[in-house]
């Protein structure tokens, strides 16, 4: 099974991907995850990207559209993946459609998480993401215990997260990310789920459309 998962800043696409991954056992390919790797690594193509990322802007197509496409090459892929974060404009999601038909390989599902902006702003208001290992909690629901991660790395805001980023990002994502609804709609591929709720709820919607939409047990 080969899906995306997509949805505003906020709107627990981290959560919900790391429970499919786990359910499913598909790759995980979360494009913030390559750029944020990259900019640690310090690469040049970190170094360009890390100005849009820490602005909140959506770093070009054609540098999120490479990284994508040498991901979906590595073997992991092969028995399905789960885009996350990626496409985020339509010229993104047509050179994906160009490359699956490239590789031959094709997207059973893109489930869309629905949220309001209060809740988003809340939620990311609260979000620390521990920078060794990536585990995400909340300083309101799920704090770390004596400010540590379970991997000893310290939790912290991501750049992007301070109040001010978030509103470009949600400004981007309105602008540029809305009208890929329409167009996986379109194409027959669209399952929308309400994010409201805890991750266990959320992740039980999720599944449900999984099965409604590609018919239970068939992979
Ligand atoms: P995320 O972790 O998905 O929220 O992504 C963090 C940041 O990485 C975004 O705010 C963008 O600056 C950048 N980014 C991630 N995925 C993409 C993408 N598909 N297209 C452009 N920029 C992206």
């Amino acid at each position: 099974m080969n899906l995306i998962i997509m949805g505003p800043p906020g709107a627990g696409k981290g959560t919900a991907a790391e429970r499919i991954k786990a359910a499913y056992g598909l790759a995980h390919i979360s494009t913030g995850d390559l750029l944020r790797a990259a900019v640690k690594a310090g690469t040049e193509l970190g170094l360009k990207a890390s100005v849009y990322m820490d602005a909140g802007k959506l770093v070009p197509d054609e540098v999120v559209i490479g990284l994508v496409e040498g991901r979906l090459g590595e073997p992991d892929t092969s028995n399905g993946f789960m885009l996350d974060g990626f496409p985020r404009t339509i010229p993104q999601a047509e050179a994906l459609s160009e490359m699956l038909d490239r590789i031959g390989r094709r997207l059973d599902i893109v489930i869309n998480l629905r949220i309001d902006d209060d809740v988003i702003i809340r939620r990311i208001a609260g979000r620390l993401i521990c920078p060794s290992c990536g585990a995400i909690y909340n300083a309101d629901l799920n704090r770390p215990a004596d400010g540590l991660c379970k991997c000893g790395g310290r939790p912290a805001r991501r750049k992007d997260d301070e109040p001010e980023a978030v509103k470009m990002r949600l400004v981007a994502y309105k602008a540029q990310s809305e009208p890929l609804i329409d167009w996986y709609r379109q194409r027959g591929l669209l399952a929308e789920v309400e994010s409201a709720g805890t991750p266990a709820e959320v992740f039980d919607k999720i599944s449900g459309v999984i099965s409604k939409h590609s018919g239970a047990g068939k992979w």
